[in-house]
């Protein structure tokens, strides 16, 4: 389960060309006498023929040199990043973030630099980024520039630090995440060094600004190896979001479970992006790694001494509110984790009535997306059972009938909302003699939940006479 490197091949050269958009902010730059490389993610990702990133330039120019210098080459200028050296520059459509050469000095504050310093020699340049595979620089002519073994450790598949790793995590913490990030996202492990000096650090994350950590912990989700992240670094992950700490060998005393708290997570949120081939939507990677959030504050033991969590759902959805607005999440998705979780644990059983009330609860909970919310409630509680005591991982597979059921119900024009209904709050006035009012709500209430239980058809000569007759 936790095996993800799988060895990359990694080019002396990259895979791919440099995009001439690119080619040519360089050569603008180049013909006032500067040097330029494309530097950072392009390269690395160049190097392992993974997807094109966007290409960031470096110079020695002052980006008031560079600035006059693509201006000349007829280039749109804009002034994105001054105070930090860094100009984006329009080429062929496309943005280049073009950046001096620097240093950075002093990070007394654990995040920003005191002082950023322009210099005039790529090799210190380099040397001030985070992680060797990030540390590298390319020019179509003079080939790859890696001072730190960048090239090695992608083809070895480690992240490690450029420099002594304990001082590079205490000037800016977010490196500790952004390590995870990298490795989750190449199918990487963190060099054991810098892996050491990683947890160490980890605290640090206390000074660094909320909206930054949401920003990375986001960017782990997407990978779909949070699992992966959760295990192979919980001092980091508990860091990033303090409320996971106390799942940490949280017994659950439970027949249903094998594992703690925090092992049982790691495993749904593994196990999800099996259900969901690795495209789960953001709300529902959220809400499989905070689903049981609440558990270690909810625990009661029986007179037999079994744990029951009662209440953690909901305690669950309201502390995962709380955690994602914190970590400036969208407001859509953490509705819809919060409504996932909510109902995580919901009776579901392979019966039409039961498919139709729950499909009317989603739409409650998230009006409009009602059915989409279902499908991953069932992608969550599948990954939710598969991640218990092994017996109970059948489960999934009473959830497949759920799913299946819930297919042909949406097939069938289904009926699981107001205005699915065949009769309209007019039609009760025109044809049953209603006056306007609240009556008329409650009216259409009514006939759907009949409609939703069977009892009547959903044809409206048929509402319309059942209303009348009421
Ligand atoms: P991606 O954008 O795909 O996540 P990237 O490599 O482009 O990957 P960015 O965060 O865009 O990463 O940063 C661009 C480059 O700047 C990095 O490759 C790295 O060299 C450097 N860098 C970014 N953030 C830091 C940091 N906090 N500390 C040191 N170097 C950094
Ligand atoms: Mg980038």
């Amino acid at each position: 389960m936790m095996a993800v490197h799988a060895k990359l091949q990694v080019g002396a050269s990259p895979a791919y060309p440099l995009p001439a958009y690119a080619r040519r902010v360089m050569g603008a730059l180049e013909a006032h006498g500067y040097e330029a490389w494309a530097v950072g993610g392009w390269v690395r990702d160049a190097l392992i023929d993974a997807p094109s990133h966007d290409v960031d330039v470096c110079t020695d120019a002052l980006w008031p040199e560079t600035r006059a210098c693509c201006q000349a080459a007829g280039l749109t200028v804009h002034e994105t990043g001054t105070h930090h050296g860094t100009v984006t520059v329009v080429s062929e459509g496309q943005p280049v973030e073009v950046t001096t050469y620097r240093v950075e000095r002093g990070y007394s504050d654990h995040r920003h630099p005191d002082e950023v310093v322009f210099v005039r020699d790529l090799v210190d340049d380099l040397g001030r980024r985070d992680f060797t595979v990030n540390a590298m620089a390319y020019h179509p002519e003079r080939g790859v520039f890696d001072p730190y073994g960048g090239r090695e450790d992608l083809a070895r598949g480690v992240i490690r630090a450029v420099g002594d790793p304990s001082a590079r995590f205490a000037e800016d913490a977010l490196r500790v995440l952004r390590a995870v990030r990298f490795a989750a996202r190449l199918g990487f492990e963190v060099e054991r060094v810098t892996a050491q000096a990683l947890e160490q650090a980890a605290p640090g994350l206390a000074d660094i600004s909320y909206e930054r950590i949401g920003a990375e912990l986001d960017g782990i989700l997407a990978t779909g190896r949070m699992g992966w992240a959760l295990l192979a670094h919980p001092d980091v992950l508990c860091a990033a979001i303090p409320e996971r700490a106390p799942a940490r060998g949280f017994c659950q005393r439970s027949i249903y479970h094998a594992y703690d708290v925090y092992e049982h997570i790691a495993r749904v949120t593994w196990a999800l992006e099996a259900y969901c081939g690795g495209y789960a939507r953001p709300a529902l990677r959220w809400a499989a790694l905070l689903h049981d959030v609440a558990k270690p504050h909810t625990l009661t033991v029986d007179d037999e001494g079994r744990g029951h969590f009662y209440g953690h759902p909901e305690e669950g959805a309201r502390m995962a509110g709380t955690i994602m607005r914190r970590l400036a999440q969208p407001s859509d998705d953490i509705r819809t984790a919060a409504a996932l979780i909510r109902m995580h644990d919901h009776v579901m059983e392979p019966t039409v009535r039961n498919v139709r009330r729950t499909l009317a609860r989603c739409e409650a909970a998230v009006p409009g997306d009602g059915a989409r919310l279902f499908f991953d409630l069932l992608q969550l509680r599948k990954a939710d059972a598969t991640a218990k005591q092994p017996r109970y991982a059948r489960f999934a597979v009473w959830l497949d009938q759920v799913e299946e059921l819930l297919r042909a119900e949406l097939r069938d024009r289904p009926c699981y909302r107001l205005r699915d209904l065949t009769v309209g709050g007019g039609d009760l006035i025109d044809a049953c003699g209603m006056e306007p009012g609240p009556a008329i709500g409650q009216t259409l209430k009514w006939l759907l939940d009949q409609v939703m239980r069977g009892a009547l058809p959903n044809d409206r000569d048929t509402l319309i006479a059942a209303v009348r007759a009421r």
